[in-house]
């Protein structure tokens, strides 16, 4: 069979914007609407092609996201952007499909205690809805039909319980691809994975699940989210989330950097010659919306701060520097 060619085909690694939802998640100023519009407009204009734009949890949970119906609404007239939104449950789901989102997030913690403070479900209780859900995304016709990711949070370590068995996200990770999952996202919810384990688990999660793709999610809430991602890419993973200036702080450390940051981790693919399609220089500038809208939060970034190296020519020639 023939298949069109997509500008995905064109990259080496998919790179995915969470900003807009994890970064935002725990900050309580709200970021105007037609900004958090600007701010997704501007990323994908400067080459980012999947962003998570919303979290579609009930306004009294999360007043910062009463708008996603307007932000997805808006993102999806965006050319060439695959739009994602977070659902917690089935409800989620179902919000998710009547406003058209591309792809569904679902996120459950391999951690019970975390489950159950975060959803207030049983872990089985999780696998449930998501199956739920899976029945109805497959009622959906397939050219209409959202992506499905199954989420994997506090995966490699949990802000209440510390370790996490590598078992459990086995297993965890198996149920999901079972019942459908598109994608399986591994999350390190608040920073304690290292590269070492990273390869480990990486690889015991791709014994279970073959060939579906398997994404990373890091915090760098302890500095070694861009050393993870080199031991997820040593492992064959090509799909990482990152929140542009590395917006995403932890509730449980209040002073913790968040996500990895997005315009770094496209410098590090960029400089060992891997194709994100993100032009460096236009996802620098787009911080400057981030910057207006929250004047109180810390925005990160090693690149943004100290610029590219003198003379440098992109490996992956995703752009040109700015001389
Ligand atoms: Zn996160």
């Amino acid at each position: 069979m023939e298949t069109t060619p997509s500008r995905r085909d064109t990259i080496d690694v998919r790179v995915r914007e969470v900003g807009p939802r994890d970064g935002l998640q725990m900050i309580a100023q709200f970021f105007p609407t037609a900004e958090k519009l600007a701010w997704i407009r501007a990323e994908a204009d400067a080459g980012v092609r999947e962003i998570e734009v919303a979290s579609l949890v009930p306004a009294k949970v999360a007043p910062q996201f009463v708008d996603a119906a307007e932000v997805i609404e808006g993102a999806r007239k965006i050319e060439g952007l695959e739009v994602m939104a977070l659902v917690p449950n089935l409800r989620g789901a179902e919000r998710a499909v009547e406003l058209g989102v591309d792809r569904i997030n679902f996120v459950m913690s391999v951690s019970r205690t975390h489950n159950l403070k975060n959803v207030r479900r049983e872990r089985e209780e999780s696998l449930a809805d998501f199956k739920a859900i899976a029945e109805l995304l497959r009622t959906i016709p397939s050219a209409r039909r959202p992506a499905l990711v199954g989420g994997l949070s506090s995966a490699m370590g949990c802000a209440y319980e510390g370790e996490i068995a590598e078992a459990d996200v086995c297993l965890y990770a198996r149920e999901l691809a079972a019942l459908g999952a598109n994608e399986i996202l591994i999350a390190d919810t608040v920073g304690h994975a290292n590269p070492k384990r990273v390869k480990r688990l990486f690889h015991a999660v791709q014994g279970e699940i073959g060939t579906l793709p398997l994404g990373a999610h890091f915090h760098d809430t302890r500095g070694l989210g861009l050393a993870n991602v080199v031991a997820a890419l040593d492992c064959g993973v090509r799909l990482f989330d990152a929140s542009l200036a590395g917006l995403g702080g932890c509730q449980f450390v209040p002073a913790a950097t968040g996500n990895i940051v997005m315009d770094d981790l496209c410098f590090l693919l960029d400089s060992m010659g891997l194709k994100t399609g993100v032009d460096l220089m236009k996802l620098i500038a787009v911080r400057e919306i981030v910057a207006r809208n929250l004047r109180d939060t810390p925005l990160f970034g090693a690149v943004a701060r100290a610029g590219l190296p003198t003379h440098y020519v992109s490996p992956a020639g995703s752009f040109e520097p700015a001389r």
